[in-house]
C-alpha cells in the first residue's frame, strides 16, 4: 500500500513525535544555525535511537530530520546531509519516511521569509534532495506565510511524492503572518492534506473546526507542548478530540516524546482506529 491508499482509508495516520527538542532532552546539542541537523553526523546512533522508538511507540510515518538540512542551514552540505537524514530514518524500520521542508528563515518570524526567487531555489532544491534520497512523502511543515507555503508546495509538486502542508498558527486561527487559516487551505487546495502543527495543543481544536469547514482534503494537526508540558495521557486525550474533529493525521510537535505518540497510539486503537498496531 502507498500513502496515498493509506490516506484513503478511514483510520488515522500517526505521525512521530518531535525530533529536534527530544534530541536535547537526549543530552545532544541542538544550538547554532544547523539546529538538529548537527546531530546527523555528531550523533546519527542517538538520532535513529529516537526514530526507532517513536516507530516502537506506534508512529508509522517517521519524519526525517531535515528540517534545517537546505542549503541556506546547511550550505555545500546539504544534498549530503539531507541523504544522511534520510538513511538514519529509514533505517528505523518506518513504515513511511516523511521529508520535512521547513521555513528558508526563521519559522516564527514570518516577516524573515525571503523574497520569492530565494525562497524557490531554496525549496525546488531541497525538495529534490529528499526525492533523490529515496522519502516516500514530503512533510511542508511549520509553515508561517502562506506566500511561502505555495512556493514550497510548488517545488514539492516538481517531485512528483505526496505532500502534507503544515501551517503554525495563533490560537485565533491566523498563520503568524496574520492571514487566516482559511485563506492559506485554499491556496495550498492540492496538497494530499493541510495540517496544524507546533501550536499549544488546547488552541489547536478551534483552528481545526475551521480548518476542516475550509477544505475538502484530508486534516490533521500537530502539537506543540514546550510551554503547556502537556502529559501523554492528556495530549492523547486531545488527539482524539482532534480525530473527532476530522483529523486523518496526528502526531507530535515540539517537546513531545515517544511517550506522547504510544500515548495517542493507545488512544487510537481504543476508538478503533489504530495507527501502526505494534506486538
Ligand atoms: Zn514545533
Amino acid at each position: 500500500m502507498n500513502f496515498i491508499e493509506r490516506l484513503a482509508q478511514r483510520r488515522p495516520i500517526l505521525l512521530d513525535g518531535a525530533t529536534g527538542t527530544e534530541l536535547a532532552r537526549r543530552g545532544v546539542d541542538i544550538t547554532g544555525p544547523l539546529w538538529s541537523a548537527q546531530a546527523i553526523r555528531a550523533h546519527p546512533d542517538r538520532l535513529g535511537r529516537v526514530h526507532a522508538d517513536y516507530v516502537a511507540a506506534g508512529a508509522e510515518v517517521i519524519t526525517a530530520n531535515t528540517f534545517r538540512t537546505n542549503a541556506r542551514a546547511a550550505g555545500p552540505q546539504a544534498e549530503a546531509l539531507t541523504a544522511e537524514a534520510v538513511a538514519i530514518a529509514r533505517a528505523s524500520g518506518a513504515r513511511w519516511v516523511a521529508g520535512s521542508i521547513a521555513p528558508i528563515e526563521d519559522c516564527y518570524r514570518p516577516d524573515l521569509a525571503p523574497p520569492d526567487p530565494v525562497a524557490r531555489t531554496q525549496h525546488d532544491r531541497h525538495a529534490r534532495h529528499l526525492a533523490d534520497a529515496g522519502v516516500a512523502l514530503l512533510l511542508i511543515e511549520t509553515m508561517n506565510t502562506i506566500r511561502e507555503a505555495k512556493i514550497a508546495r510548488e517545488a514539492a509538486r516538481l517531485t512528483g511524492l505526496p505532500t502534507l502542508v503544515s501551517f503554525v498558527c495563533r490560537g485565533d486561527g491566523t498563520l503568524l503572518s496574520g492571514e487566516p487559516i482559511e485563506e492559506a487551505a485554499r491556496a495550498v487546495a492540492d496538497a494530499d492534506a493541510i495540517l496544524v502543527n507546533c501550536m499549544e495543543p488546547a488552541s489547536i481544536s478551534d483552528v481545526l473546526r475551521r480548518l476542516r469547514a475550509a477544505t475538502s482534503r484530508p486534516i490533521g494537526a500537530y502539537g506543540n507542548i514546550l510551554t503547556s508540558r502537556t502529559a501523554p495521557d492528556l495530549y492523547a486525550r486531545f488527539a482524539r478530540e482532534w480525530v473527532g474533529l476530522g483529523a486523518a493525521i496526528v502526531g507530535g510537535c515540539c517537546g513531545t516524546t515517544p511517550a506522547h505518540i504510544k500515548a495517542v497510539a493507545d488512544e487510537l486503537r481504543a476508538i478503533g482506529g489504530s495507527a501502526n498496531v505494534v506486538a
